[in-house]
Parts: C-alpha cells; sequence; structure tokens
C-alpha cells in the first residue's frame, strides 16, 4: 500500500506535474489549496478559523469560503504552545519529545508515537527545539518527491531495471535515518553514515567500498560535509566516484558548489529541506525550483526591490501535523527578470537561499541614527574576492563588532579581509570594527554557518 503512494508520487513528480503556463498551474494550485483548507476543519486549532463563531451548521455557514489569508500566521512559538490542536491524532507535545530526545540520546530513532508516527527535531541553533511528526504516508510522499526530483536519468534506468544492481546511496546524516529507511528496497541500498561518530571512519568504510567497486553512485550530505569529502578526493584520499551529489541539511554556497565540482567533475543537486517541509529542488538545468507542487509559499518582503522575502508555508502534502501559513525563520532570493527555466516548469526559480534571518548582519549606519543590514549573499561575494587567501571563513557579529576567523591564511590575508569588510559597509554608509579569531575546526555534528548574528547579551 505504501510503496503505492511512493510509486504513484514518484511517476507524478518526475513525469506528470507540467503545466503549458504559470496560469494553468496557478488554477491547479488553487484547487488544491481549496481542498488543503476544507480539510482544515478536522483540525481543532482552526476549528473557529474555519468555522465561523456562531455557526448553526446551515448550508450556507458550511459552504462559506475560507480563504487561506484567513488564517493565522504560525512560527515554531505557536507550533509547540498547541502542538496539541495542531495535529490530527491528538498526540501531546511532552509525548512527542519523550520519544524524539529518546533517539536522539540513544541514536535509536526506531521509536514511535501513536502507534506509526515518526517525530522530527528542528535544529535548536535558536531556543527552543521544535517537534515535528510525520506519518508513513508522508515519508512515501516525501521519498518519491525527492527521488524523482533529483536522480538522474542512469540512475532511474537502474532502478527500473530489476536485473541490474540496486543504486547506491551514500548518506551523511546527523539524525537518524529513520525517514530513509522507509525507501530502502531491492533496488535502492543506503549506507548510512552517522555524523556524531569519527569523521575518518566513515572515510575508510567509503574508501575501502569504493576499491571494492561498490562505491556509491550518488552522494548526499550536508554542504561543509560534501565540501570536506570533496577536498579528499582531490587529494587523492578518498577514491569514490559518485555520478550524483546531493546535498541537503545546509546552505550551499556557491564557491562550495564549485569545489564539489571540481573533484568529481559534476555540480552538486540541493534538496532544500527544513523539518517544516520540502522546500525546494535543483531540476536537471541547475535552477532550484521552489516545490510548489506540494508548498503554497507567501513571501514577505524584505527589500523595497523584491528581491529578498521570508518564506510563509503552507504545506498539502501534510495531514498529520498541519503546516499551514508558518512562518519559516530563512531569507530567500529570487531574480525577479528571470526568464522561463528551460526544464519546461513554471515553479518560481530561487536565486539563492541565503539562510536564516540571523545571518543577516544588522551594524550602525555612520549617521548612528539607524542600522545597515548585510545580507549573507553579499557578505559572501566580497569574501569570495579574496578567497584565495585563506582556505575558509567564518563571520560572527558580536554586539557592533565584526569576529572573523580565516582558515589556513595566507600572510597579509587579515589585512586585505579587513580592507574588504570595511570597504562593503563604507558602500552601505555604516561603519565596523573587525575583530580577527583563531580558526576552530567545524564540529561536523553541529550544522554549519558561515555567517551569524548572535542574539545580544542580557
Ligand atoms: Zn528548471
Amino acid at each position: 500500500m505504501l510503496v503505492a503512494v511512493l510509486l504513484a508520487r514518484f511517476v507524478r513528480a518526475r513525469w506528470g506535474y507540467r503545466f503549458r503556463s504559470r496560469e494553468r498551474f496557478d488554477a491547479w494550485h488553487g484547487r488544491r489549496l481549496a481542498r488543503f483548507l476544507r480539510r482544515l476543519r478536522a483540525v481543532p486549532y482552526y476549528a473557529s478559523d474555519v468555522r465561523p463563531a456562531g455557526v448553526d451548521g446551515s448550508e450556507a455557514s458550511r459552504t462559506a469560503r475560507v480563504e487561506l489569508s484567513d488564517l493565522p500566521i504560525v512560527d515554531k512559538g505557536v507550533l509547540l504552545e498547541h502542538f496539541d490542536g495542531l495535529n490530527t491524532r491528538g498526540v501531546r507535545l511532552v509525548d512527542a519529545l519523550g520519544v524524539a530526545l529518546e533517539a536522539e540520546r540513544t541514536r535509536d530513532f526506531a521509536p514511535l508515537v501513536a502507534g506509526d508516527l515518526t517525530v522530527g527535531l528542528s535544529s535548536g541553533t535558536s531556543g527552543r527545539r521544535g517537534a515535528f511528526l510525520v506519518s508513513p504516508r508522508e515519508r512515501m510522499l516525501w521519498a518519491g518527491t525527492v527521488l524523482a526530483r533529483v536522480l538522474d536519468r542512469r540512475s532511474v534506468g537502474q532502478l527500473l531495471r530489476p536485473w541490474a544492481p540496486p543504486v547506491r546511496i551514500a548518506f551523511f546524516l546527523r539524525a537518524g535515518g529513520n525517514l530513509y529507511e522507509s525507501v530502502a528496497s531491492s533496488r535502492i541500498r543506503f549506507s548510512f553514515h552517522d555524523l556524531t561518530e569519527p569523521f575518518d571512519s566513515h572515510l575508510a568504510a567509503l574508501d575501502a567500498g569504493a576499491a571494492a567497486g561498490a562505491g556509491p553512485h550518488v552522494l548526499v550530505a550536508p554542504a561543509s560535509v560534501l565540501a570536506a569529502l570533496a577536498d579528499r578526493a582531490r587529494e587523492g584520499r578518498l577514491r569514490i566516484r559518485p555520478r550524483l551529489v546531493i546535498s541537503v541539511a545546509e546552505v550551499l554556497e556557491p564557491e562550495v558548489a564549485e569545489r564539489i565540482r571540481r573533484a568529481w567533475g559534476r555540480a552538486p543537486r540541493q534538496v532544500y529541506q527544513a523539518t517544516e517541509g520540502l522546500l525546494a529542488l535543483t531540476c536537471e538545468h541547475g535552477s532550484l525550483h521552489l516545490n510548489e507542487e506540494s508548498v503554497r509559499v507567501e513571501r514577505e518582503w524584505l527589500d523595497a526591490e523584491r528581491t529578498r522575502f521570508t518564506p510563509i508555508v503552507t504545506d498539502f502534502d501534510r495531514r498529520t501535523q498541519i503546516i499551514a501559513r508558518y512562518r519559516l525563520d530563512d531569507v530567500l532570493r529570487v531574480d525577479p527578470a528571470a526568464p522561463r527555466c528551460p526544464c519546461g516548469r513554471v515553479t518560481t526559480v530561487l536565486a539563492g537561499v541565503d539562510g536564516r534571518a540571523d545571518a543577516v548582519l544588522r551594524l550602525p549606519h555612520a549617521s548612528g541614527l539607524r542600522e545597515v543590514e548585510l545580507f549573507p549573499d553579499v557578505v559572501r561575494q566580497a569574501m569570495a574576492v579574496a578567497s584565495e587567501a585563506y582556505a575558509d571563513w567564518r563571520i560572527r557579529q558580536r554586539g557592533l563588532d565584526l569576529h572573523v576567523s580565516l582558515a589556513e591564511p595566507a600572510p597579509g590575508a587579515e589585512v586585505r579581509v579587513r580592507e574588504l569588510l570595511e570597504r562593503l559597509l563604507r558602500s552601505h554608509g555604516g561603519r565596523v570594527d573587525v575583530v580577527f579569531d583563531a580558526w576552530e575546526p567545524a564540529d561536523p555534528t553541529v550544522k554549519a554557518r558561515r555567517i551569524v548574528r548572535e542574539p545580544a547579551s542580557a
């Protein structure tokens, strides 16, 4: 039964969902949205929104049209506070968190709540951790979409030929592989590499597999882990030859993508995914398309030119834990003048995912009267100018200072970076004090973030 769900979605996401124009897509999307809104009647939290107060059950009130904009915008705080009313299975937050935290502690991700629900935890880099319930059906829809959208033609051909060897996929993860095991079958073989275990032992296992002719066809890992693997491959210390490289869980920066391309001769594809939903995937032409087939993305614009926004997402695929008008803590970028993607999809192409809202630096304007906002793409462009002078970099805003760390800096690198950052600030009318800190190697168990504005300490 569940496999049928996966296959049906795989077929639709790979060969279906083709629309001649954005107008046709919007009409279809509107019907999906209407169905989603009707389902909300059964969700306790929305009872009063989709069934206005004083309803008498008359025909008129039952058919009264509810618009998405009638619903409140929610965030992690609301989701945690109203957890019981925002899921359709009556699961309590304490029970969900209990299962999830125990799973993280024991690294055994098999336990479920309410019989068959998996619990995911959103990362806790800022404040409380969110809990997310996922049903087996939702996992299958997810897996069907991801496989259909990212696998290359050769891998799909191999999947469909029963006599061909199974497609080998190596997965580097910080959380459990429960979600991914759902798609393991005789046609796909996963190897999981838990990033809380020593990185070198994973490398040795991968390299030994490759030497025995059983290296992965597909490599899936967070961008920072892919970069580390690519560097070792270029140095000849890792012999895998993946034909498809997929970046997950972190922002894939252009220069990291280039490092990966140099190692294996192909550009990585990106799955931009939060615990809250599958938000965007790279198509075969390298464009990062919003997953608007399943997710409605409203835009809260951050700039007057309407190029950067915070997404507010409504996920049609989720029926257990309702994600409706959920504001993500991310900054996305679009190019309003971009032509339609040659792949034929009419869904929005992102010019970039700039990471979380606290990756936007806020520094004083020279007048002292207001703030200057520096978006991450602008900072990255500036840092790329001197990129031959260091192996890697990190920036932390603490108070009004920028703390910069450079890995393996060449002589004079700090002077150049200070100049670059000061010039960048001046061009925005601001000023900054740059402080250099020693480089600390990244902890592979923690989501890598290059630019962070730390909260003001009390
Ligand atoms: Zn495309």
